[in-house]
């Protein structure tokens, strides 16, 4: 890997998401030797990837090169390198590109799509957790309209026409009303020979409210605003099986589509060495104690969505979120300083800064700790929000000009379809 000899200890850190580079960043200017290992050679902002999927944004504003974010840190050291193992009893990584020990290993690999074990599901519908996916979900909405527009038989178009995601939290909320919004304002403008009055969009979710990690409220209104916009919300219905072409529940209830999105859950990405039983836990994230450290090691931690800290108020873990991330990327950078410093580690206590989600143009609903409001102001916080956390300058103001673009055209300009998605019907 070519990561020079150092006198300083080595820490490897496995992932560049919110956690990763918060830790980096805490560990910048120290006395260390920091190496990021990432499949990617950039950061990505998930909480916008639907707006990538529906043409709101482009993929380069929300994603920035790791490379960038850490150029002025000493001792620090980026390879883009999938990492495949790891050796506890040698202190190695091994990765595509080669091996490397370390003194310090933070494993902060985040999560996955979760399928449940099923691979009829897996294999015929659409997720939406990185980049890839974001594009290949915008091609398929966009060629299903194109192809739509062609066909004569009225079954393949309704299908063609017939979005079904599943999994109603805050990914599945804000796509649906994404989507939505492209029925209203897009689809009549630019395909004036379709009715678009065809199209529909089904959110379903398993249990008995949307967005239920959310306040009672806050369920309701955003269900209040998807229904308004046209979406058709199915609760208590859960998705048992899709051959690409029909959708099946565990009740009569069948969905003809050609698209089915899923968003139903996201589980830990674990890592073979570390992916045994004695480690893994609910969710298959890997069990650490308040140090982050993961049990019966004192030298490997696990941070982020991968990490499940369990507390009195989350007794199965802290929230898969951006916020827990970044606090313990952050909390484990001193700790590690003072490990390193043969110091007492400081236990973690999460600072819960509450949950928004938006739906739609001047909709969203937002639950702080003590203040829970929904509606337009919310939507402003949201946006507010989410342009802070995105990493770069350019990020920023390129999101912000498209928002502001969008919201006086009614538009989105990124309905491209750069690189045509072919589903593969699998038996
Ligand atoms: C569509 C979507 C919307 C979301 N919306 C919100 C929201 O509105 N608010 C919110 O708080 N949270 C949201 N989340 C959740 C939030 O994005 C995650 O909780 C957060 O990204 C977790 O940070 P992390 O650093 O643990 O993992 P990630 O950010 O996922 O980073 C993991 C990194 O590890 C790398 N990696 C993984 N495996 C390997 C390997 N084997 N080798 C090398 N590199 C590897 C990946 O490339 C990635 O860069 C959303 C998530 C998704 C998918």
């Amino acid at each position: 890997m070519n990561i020079p000899k150092s006198s300083f200890p080595r820490i490897i850190i496995i992932g560049g998401g919110f956690a990763g580079i918060s830790l980096a960043r805490k560990l910048s200017k120290q006395e260390v030797q920091v190496v990021l290992l990432d499949k990617n050679n950039y950061h990505t902002f998930q909480p916008l990837l639907y707006q990538v999927s529906t043409g709101g944004l482009e993929p380069d504003s929300i994603a920035y090169p790791i490379r960038k974010i850490l150029k002025d840190f000493p001792n620090f050291h980026f390879r883009m390198a999938h990492v495949h193992e790891i050796n506890t009893v040698k202190n190695e990584v091994i990765t595509d590109i080669g091996m490397l020990k370390f003194d310090y290993l933070v494993v902060a690999s985040g999560s996955e799509t979760n399928y449940f074990g099923n691979t009829e599901i897996e294999n015929h519908s659409m997720a939406m957790k990185s980049i890839p996916e974001s594009l290949n979900l915008r091609s398929l909405i966009l060629e299903n309209f194109e192809d739509a527009l062609l066909t004569s038989d009225l079954n393949e178009r309704n299908a063609l026409m017939n979005f079904v995601i599943v999994g109603a939290g805050p990914t599945g909320v804000e796509l649906a009303g994404a989507l939505a919004e492209i029925k209203k304002g897009i689809l009549p403008k630019d395909y004036p020979d379709l009715d678009t009055r065809m199209v529909q969009i089904n959110l379903i979710q398993s249990s008995d409210r949307i967005l239920k990690e959310m306040s009672e409220n806050a369920s309701k209104k955003a269900e209040d605003f998807l229904e308004h916009l046209g979406v058709n919300i199915w609760k208590n219905v859960r998705v048992s099986g899709y051959d690409g072409k029909i959708a099946t529940t565990n009740s009569d209830l069948t969905f003809e589509t050609a698209t089915l999105i899923w968003a139903a859950g996201v589980k830990g990405a674990t890592i073979k060495g570390l992916d045994s039983a004695e480690f893994v836990t609910k969710g298959e994230r890997i069990l650490v104690n308040e140090y982050n450290q993961v049990m019966g090691f004192n030298h490997i931690f696990a941070i982020g969505d991968l990490a499940c800290m369990e507390c009195e108020e989350f007794p199965r873990g802290l929230p898969m979120m951006a916020q827990p991330a970044i606090q313990q990327g952050q909390q484990l950078g001193d700790n590690l300083l003072r490990l390193i410093e043969q110091k007492t580690m400081i236990p973690f206590t999460y600072k819960d800064k509450g949950a928004m989600a938006t739906v739609g143009r001047n909709k969203a609903v937002v639950d702080l700790k003590h203040f829970k409001f929904q509606g337009i102001f919310a939507w402003y916080v949201w946006m507010f929000v989410h342009l802070f956390f995105l990493i770069g300058f350019r990020n920023r103001l390129v999101v912000f000009i498209n928002w502001v673009y969008n919201y006086i055209r009614f538009d989105r300009e990124a309905r491209l379809i750069i690189r045509p998605f072919k589903k593969k019907l699998k038996a």
